[in-house]
């Protein structure tokens, strides 16, 4: 296969000095899935044979080693942050067994340093585990047959599909944003342990399962992704308040408002902010929460600015949402009757949240 081209120079930079340093040095996950299908990546991974350590040796004051257990080094280009990962290996049965697998450590990052090929398998599905090294041939390392799945279109995961999905719920979720994002079905292997494992998702880390919804929020996808969650019965544990109304009038607002949000921001017309991703998808709840038509959000009201802020916060709840964001997104949601009035545009027009405001509005 001939090899993409669309790689930034600043990734290639990244890559020459690990490897120029000695050291193997791949871009692998979500930016190799879309530059093989002609999308523009939206940030790279980077895996290395290079130590954290190593790592902070070869670029200095660029790099930032992050994470206690699981280190891993930051690397910086100007403003942009690339990750830069050590291949890792599973641990071992006894290795597992001296661990404790409930505390909200990430199980997969649980592990010591190892080679490519057992990275490799350590990895979810098939598609993200394709390493690709721009600079030289073979471009394309594909132990776990990801090229021809991601060709296929098949979600399939790396070894027996109900063990890897039960050692981390996560993967649930994982697997039907690659469903979602991309169009892909799940191999009939996978379908089933999916559906089996939904209801393990709640006894995750809420603070992993809100990285990956800030994930999700960042992609024009959210509207797809919510609605093969809840297809495969998983909305319920992940995001269980969107789940409850999804059927009603408020779902039916919602599953058009992200839609919509979606299709510009898949379109460019739309600048990406957290806050406004969360205020959006709370918009059809906090609507419900100050009483629906005839009125609803739009008419004034005393007790405005406490239900609001329940609604967002009831709304991700059980995930660990920063109050300031919560706040952020209440604000955005209070400033819609104001473009409704007139009198209210000055105030509006200065108003920190405006821009955000006017995208949902
Ligand atoms: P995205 O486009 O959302 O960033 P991604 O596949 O790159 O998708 P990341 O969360 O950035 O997802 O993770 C990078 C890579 O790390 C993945 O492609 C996968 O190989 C591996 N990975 C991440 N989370 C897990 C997990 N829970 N279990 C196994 N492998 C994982
Ligand atoms: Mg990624």
């Amino acid at each position: 296969m001939a090899a993409p081209l669309s790689v930034t120079p600043a990734v290639k930079g990244v890559l020459a000095r690990l490897q120029d340093a000695g050291h193997q040095a791949y871009i692998v996950g979500g930016a190799v899935r879309d530059l093989l299908l002609d999308r523009v990546p939206k940030d790279y991974d980077i895996a290395t044979s290079a130590t954290p350590e190593e790592v902070r040796h070869v670029f200095g004051r660029a790099a930032r080693l992050i994470g206690r257990r699981f280190r891993l080094a930051h690397v910086y280009c100007g403003r942009t942050c690339y990750e830069v990962s050590t291949f890792r290996r599973e641990p071992s049965p006894e290795e597992r067994k001296t661990r404790a697998t409930d505390d909200g450590v990430m199980i997969w990052q649980d592990n010591q340093f190892g080679t490519l090929e057992q990275d490799a398998r350590r990895r979810d599905f098939t598609v993200n585990a394709i390493y690709y090294n721009p600079l030289r041939e073979p471009h394309f390392r594909d132990d776990c047959g990801g090229i021809p799945d991601l060709r296929a279109g098949l979600v399939r995961a790396i070894g027996d599909p109900g063990l890897r999905l039960a050692e981390d719920p996560v993967r649930v979720l994982r697997a039907l944003k690659l469903v979602a994002e991309y169009g892909f079905r799940l191999d009939s292997s996978l379908a089933t342990p999916v559906r089996e494992q939904a209801p393990a998702l709640s006894r995750s880390s809420p603070a992993r399962l809100y990285e990956e919804l800030l994930k999700i929020a960042r992609k024009p996808y959210c509207a797809e992704t919510f609605a093969a969650c809840r297809q495969y019965g998983l909305l319920q544990h992940f995001l269980p308040a969107m789940d409850r109304l999804w059927d009603g009038s408020a779902g039916e607002l919602l599953r058009r408002l992200l839609a919509e949000r979606d299709r510009r921001l898949g379109g460019g017309e739309y600048s990406h902010s957290r806050a406004l991703a969360l205020a959006t998808a709370a918009f059809a709840p906090a609507w419900l929460a100050m009483g629906a038509p005839p009125g609803g959000l739009w008419e004034h009201n005393e007790g405005i600015e406490k239900t609001l802020r329940e609604s967002v916060r009831k709304s991700y709840s059980p995930l660990p949402v920063p109050r300031v964001l919560t706040a952020r997104a209440r604000d955005i949601l209070l400033l819609l009757p104001r473009f409704r009035q007139p009198a209210a545009k000055r105030r509006l027009l200065r108003h920190p949240e405006y821009r955000y405001a006017r995208e949902l509005y």
